[in-house]
């Protein structure tokens, strides 16, 4: 596919797509070269007006479709996803700048999200409880929440983007979705996926515009019922204020500054591989990307030097390119944050092992790189370099490692090497985090709990507490007459 068959954008409310009404568009820019590829359709209030009326009828058609019915709908959006694959996987890195092979792999894993939300649906189970009386029934029911907006960023635009439409949608609520509108194209596809395997007009939305101006306007309207944001943790807070001022159910997916500890007992050659793999993965723009990497003092040399080892074999490029294993940065703020990060973690006397600047002059290229023995003052040992740098310092005591894992207010994702079976159930006890790897990574999952604590947000994107997010639970006492 050439740049030249990137689409422009558009709205989807209440099963067509379509202009905005005042007709303004937003350029999309494609990270390897900056070149403008495409439009996207800039929503206003009228829009906005637009979807909420047809989340409120879609809720209505949705509510009361068959959960067998949901579930067959869902199934069939799945398997013309599995059809989709190439051509989605092709526009998201024209607009995301990630390797072909990541955006497949992103978009093949959307799939086995909807099927496994749509089988969870058929399973959502109320009960029946016991009554105190004779000729009293007390039934628990499970109802969908309603209507949902949901609010995804430009890292991953399918994956956060299908976990809750599939989560919404399999319990039976509508959606008005607002993607990233730096990466557009790929969400749209998605949507127009579950469109095309019959999910009724007005069930899902999907809007784009000015970020704050549509969440403003869509968390207090009476209309929805619940929000569900992923991003940073300064937007999360204040959409987690504005939901709770007008008493919204929330679910929050914010940032994280994920703690990597390998201690002296661990096999190094798998900890280098394995994190030199997930480091580098889309750039280092991950939410639970490994950042801190604690390494016990008396084996940081023998790490660092398999580490940067493993990231040499690194291929930076263009994404659409044969061969490249990194892409660009998703948009130049993060490619300025990286030489900000790495210029003041320098001048505070960390130290440089690979990579630590721009490649090339377009694009947002940046090299692999690694930054020991840093300060505790430099910016990146607090502020989620959310890029393709890993940050190594050693650690010398069990007590010192896990202060210094739990020193800052994220509590997302954890990694942990180590052979000893003790050390492992210690340090899954101490650490204030929502989910640990020992000794590999088996994060996101669909049939696992994905979530944070602390700062990093509230609720879960995995496993059935992704479903309950979106059920109210309603109770009815019933003496039968
Ligand atoms: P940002 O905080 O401006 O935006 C992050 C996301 O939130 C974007 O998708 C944006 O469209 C959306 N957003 C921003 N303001 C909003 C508002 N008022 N209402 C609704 N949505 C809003 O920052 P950015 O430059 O795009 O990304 C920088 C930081 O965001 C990163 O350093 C990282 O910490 C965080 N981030 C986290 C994730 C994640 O998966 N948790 C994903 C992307 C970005």
């Amino acid at each position: 596919m050439t740049q030249a068959q990137y689409p422009n954008v558009q709205l989807f409310i209440d099963g067509v797509w379509g202009a905005a009404q005042s007709g303004e568009t937003l350029p999309i820019r494609n990270p390897a070269d900056g070149q403008v590829i495409g439009q996207l359709a800039r929503a206003g209030r009228a829009d906005l007006d637009r979807a909420l009326e047809a989340a409120d009828k879609g809720f209505k058609v949705w509510r009361s479709t068959p959960a067998f019915e949901r579930y067959k709908i869902m199934r069939k959006a799945a398997e013309l996803l599995r059809t989709r694959v190439d051509a989605i996987a092709t526009l998201m890195t024209m607009e995301q700048g990630k390797p072909l092979a990541e955006s497949r792999m992103e978009v093949s894993a959307a799939a086995d999200t909807i099927d496994w939300f749509a089988e969870e649906g058929r399973r959502a189970y109320g009960r029946i409880v016991p009554a105190r009386a004779e000729g009293v029934q007390q039934h628990v029911l499970k109802e969908p929440v309603g209507p949902v907006a949901a609010f995804t960023p430009w890292n991953f635009p399918i994956n956060q983007l299908v976990r809750k439409v599939s989560a919404a949608l399999a319990a039976g609520c509508s959606v008005i979705a607002k993607a990233a509108e730096e990466t557009p194209a790929s969400p749209a596809e998605l949507v127009r996926t579950f469109a095309d395997a019959g999910v009724p007009a007005g069930v899902l939305n999907l809007v784009y515009g000015n970020p704050a101006e549509i969440s403003e306007y869509l968390v207090p309207h009476p209309v929805i019922r619940k929000i569900s944001f992923t991003g940073s943790t300064p937007v999360g807070k204040q959409l987690a204020a504005l939901a709770g001022l007008h008493m919204k159910r929330a679910t929050m997916e914010l940032g994280g500054h994920a703690p990597v500890i390998v201690f002296e007992d661990a096999d190094l050659d798998n900890a280098a591989r394995v994190l030199a793999g997930s480091k580098f993965r889309n750039a280092g723009q991950v939410c639970v990307s490994p950042t801190r990497f604690l390494v016990h003092e008396s084996v940081l040399e023998a790490f660092r030097e398999k580490f940067v080892a493993a990231i040499g074999k690194i291929k930076v490029g263009n994404g659409l390119a044969d061969g490249t294993t990194m892409g660009p940065l998703a948009n130049p703020r993060r490619l300025a944050a990286m030489e900000a990060g790495v210029a003041d973690a320098l001048q505070q006397g960390a130290r440089l092992s690979a990579g630590g600047k721009r490649i090339g002059d377009s694009g947002n290229f940046f090299e692999p790189t690694v930054l020991t023995h840093l300060p505790a003052g430099a910016k990146f040992m607090s502020d989620e370099p959310f890029g393709p740098v890993a940050l190594l310092n050693p650690f010398s005591s069990f007590d010192e490692v896990v202060r210094e894992a739990n020193r800052l207010p994220y509590g997302l994702a954890s990694y942990v090497f180590t052979r000893s079976a003790k050390t492992a159930d210690a340090i899954g006890r101490a650490l204030e985090v929502g989910m640990m790897t020992i000794n590999h990574l088996g994060l996101a999952l669909p049939e696992v709990p994905f979530g944070g604590v602390r700062d990093s947000g509230y609720g879960s994107e995995g496993g059935t507490e992704a479903m309950e997010a979106y059920f109210n639970t309603k109770f009815i006492s019933h003496l039968v007459q």
